[in-house]
């Protein structure tokens, strides 16, 4: 059996090791992809440091990674659309396709979804298995980088465009890399003015390169009361909450218009004390959950967008390391010194 490079998680507890495991042999209906750029995600981080949720979510050994761009190199006997040679991506919600949710049109969130990459071997490796109902192929024209971030990018701009946003103001609480790229997206999508907090400097500093007009640090400055005097007293149209932090979804519900539009992007580590009358009945806000991406109306957004060059996103992929040098990925990660890592294998 031939070997590959991959980054495992074998034991419980803090880590991750790089060693050589079989390469994967493609069930009928699944692919055989040489991963080219593979990118780090949070969840990543949550399996390598053991978090609660890895712990009732992981079973081990299991190979790190989900976002990733590489080749077909085989295919399964009953695959009839992606061809050896393809370009690909994938959506990592496996979804079962019979439940309701399945049937409706929203099989981004079925009731029984597989997780790319958590329930399944994952992109941290020379070669990934991927089923072929969530292969995305890439056209030739979009550049590898992109396409490696397309996922993470896809939660992105369904938490911006849940509502139209021309003409509209908008703040986006937390700039790590779906922050940084919510951004991106609510500039190439007519966003009047936009304005981004984070506690970083670093991460306030790549907001404004990818077109945020003002940053706001709630270390030393109130984000409510800034952002109310930038709208002259109105506060904004629209909150993209991507920060997981309660305090920020506080404030940033405090700077929200009467008639408002919430996108709640981040994920919480706990429950929120929050006065919902104010903050929200009587302003009439919209309040949207976004849990991943629409299948597979999400990507060919994506595609438009990336492949027509309307996105600014190059500032946001930070930094490109080799798998032997996973370690520090998590440490940039750790530090909030990074935005997107790109992993090659
Ligand atoms: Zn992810
Ligand atoms: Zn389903």
């Amino acid at each position: 059996m031939k070997k590959m490079k991959a980054i495992v998680k074998e034991k419980e507890g803090i880590g991750a090791i790089l060693k050589e495991v079989d390469i994967p042999k493609p069930k009928e209906d699944e692919a055989l992809i040489r991963v080219i750029y593979s990118a780090v995600c949070g969840t990543d981080h949550h399996i390598y440091s053991w978090n609660p949720w890895a712990q009732s979510n992981v079973k081990l050994p299991h190979i790190l990674g989900h976002e990733f761009v590489g080749e077909v190199v085989e295919i399964g006997r009953s695959i009839s659309q992606v061809k050896v040679g393809d370009i690909v991506s994938a959506e990592t919600h496996i979804f079962c396709g019979i439940c309701k949710q399945c049937l409706t049109g929203n099989q981004g969130i079925c009731k029984s979804m597989k997780l790319l990459g958590i329930h399944t071997p994952g992109s941290f490796a020379e070669y990934i298995t991927v089923p072929e109902k969530v292969l995305w192929r890439n056209p030739k024209d979009i550049p590898l980088k992109h396409c490696a971030v397309q996922e993470p990018l896809g939660v992105a701009l369904e938490g911006v465009l849940a509502e139209d946003i021309s003409g509209k103001s908008v703040l986006v609480t937390g700039c790590g890399p779906i922050g940084l790229f919510a951004i991106a997206v609510a500039r190439a999508s007519g966003a009047s003015e936009i304005y981004a907090s984070d506690v970083k400097e670093y991460r306030l500093s790549l907001a404004k390169e990818v077109g945020a007009d003002k940053v706001i640090n709630p270390k030393e400055t109130n984000l409510a009361e800034a952002t109310l005097e930038y709208t002259h007293g109105d506060g904004v149209d629209v909150l993209i909450e991507c920060s997981g932090s309660p305090k920020a979804l506080r404030s940033g519900l405090e700077a929200l218009t009467k008639g408002g539009r919430v996108s709640l992007v981040g994920l919480f580590g706990q429950e929120i004390n929050l006065e919902p009358n104010s903050l929200l009945v009587f302003k009439a806000a919209r309040v949207y959950g976004i849990s991943g991406r629409k299948i597979f109306s999400t990507w060919w957004k994506v595609r438009e967008l990336l492949e027509k060059r309307k996105l600014n996103i190059d500032p946001i992929i930070t930094h490109e390391l080799p798998l032997e040098e996973f370690e520090k990925a998590m440490h940039l990660v750790e530090d909030g010194t990074c935005g997107k890592i790109l992993i090659k294998p």
